[in-house]
């Protein structure tokens, strides 16, 4: 059985996520289902494995209730983070806790089948070092730094990945692997997994990605924000106001030929990549400090559009750029205090990313739970 229980168990589920167990009249009670449908819901739930029984409640008199709780371990998650230069591959528990992970430096511009190949293989490895096997996978998630088209899951047109483009994905993958494939861009992918991480009660969050592009992930009521086609918070093609530069979509002017960490190395000297702008940065170098915190002003004014939008809580600044500091920040802060309304802005925290690396895997894992476990 590749999907996680059946149509109708997912109500029981969601109860016991919480990992506290309960017996059967409290999950009658807080479900408002009728007694048999949870009776029968549970006996399915314990058959898959994804509910163990966990010892007895104290009794009211006569014999004491049994209690079931959630068993996390039933299964397990593939995390899949793509990157332009590098693979990163975890197995997940069904909380989406990172079990084991591997690494390794892998060109995106190998194209799809060399690169997916090495998903499965390094997969595989994992699971055979967690003696499971592949049926034991409740399905994969999988983060591509491009724009992935949400309802088939291809890749759409996605500049650094030649070769990609309406690639099958999920083909490719269910092929070789159990349970359903899900793919989704690095940005949002990073949104859910430090929203899972770090804000799981933060109901509006924008998570920013700065690094060699820029991009954003909504959160909104809870939940990540697609759009109608998965094109959602691309803000690097936004025009970033009084500018000309030329952009490699073609357009002039966008946040992404201003402020990306590629925008501002062609402005230095000794800086190619965002990691050498942050040393630039941490060493005390005055025109760099300048240029990101100039940058960050860039990005601000644009934030600020999409603070009057979707009025967040709670801004998540992350990529590779994000390590130069408080520069890239307080360019940021600035811009939006000076442009926004103080309502938007009274309870409104710009932050950078907590969860660093395991923000894609934790959302990428993310991303099949929210498929798994509250489809049903
Ligand atoms: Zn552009």
């Amino acid at each position: 059985m590749s999907d996680l229980g059946t149509a109708g168990t997912g109500a029981v589920l969601r109860l016991l996520l919480d990992g506290q167990p309960r017996t059967r009249a409290e999950l009658i009670d807080l479900s408002g289902l009728a007694r048999s449908t949870v009776t029968g819901r549970i006996e399915e739930l314990v058959a898959a494995g994804l509910v163990v029984p966990s010892g007895e409640a104290a009794s009211t008199g006569g014999r004491p209730p049994a209690r079931f709780r959630f068993n996390p371990t039933a299964r397990l998650i593939l995390a899949a983070d793509v990157g332009a230069t590098h693979l990163s591959v975890a197995l997940t528990n069904l909380t989406g806790d990172i079990l084991d992970r591997s690494t390794m430096p892998l060109n995106i511009a190998e194209g799809p089948e060399a690169v997916l190949s090495a998903v499965v293989r390094a997969g595989r490895a994992l699971l055979r070092s967690a003696r499971r096997s592949v049926e034991d996978l409740a399905g994969t998630g999988v983060g591509l730094p491009g724009p992935v088209e949400h309802s088939t899951g291809r890749p759409n047109h996605p500049p650094i990945m030649p070769g990609w483009d309406s690639y099958d994905v999920v083909e490719r993958l269910s092929r070789e692997l159990a349970g359903p494939v899900l793919v989704d861009n690095d940005v949002n992918i990073m949104a859910l997994g430090e929203h899972a991480t770090e804000y799981a009660d933060v109901e509006h969050l924008l998570f920013v990605k700065v690094a060699t592009g820029i991009g954003a992930g909504v959160i909104s009521g809870g939940r990540l924000h697609r759009g109608a086609q998965g094109a959602a918070g691309d803000i690097g093609h936004i025009q970033a106001p009084g500018h000309t530069e030329r952009c490699r979509c073609g357009n002039i002017g966008c946040l992404e030929a201003v402020a990306s960490a590629a925008a501002i190395a062609a402005h230095l000297e000794n800086a190619t990549t965002s990691r050498d702008i942050v040393e630039l940065v941490r060493a005390g170098n005055t025109i760099a400090t300048q240029a990101v915190r100039q940058a960050g002003r860039e990005i601000g004014t644009v934030l600020a559009a999409c603070v009057s939008l979707l009025n967040p809580s709670v801004i998540v600044v992350g990529g590779s750029l994000s390590q130069a500091g408080d520069s890239l920040l307080a360019g940021i802060r600035e811009a939006i205090y000076a442009r926004s309304l103080p309502l938007a802005t009274t309870d409104l925290r710009v932050v950078t990313a907590r969860s660093g690396q395991d923000a894609a895997l934790r959302g990428a894992a993310t991303l099949v739970l929210q498929h798994q476990l509250t489809a049903n």
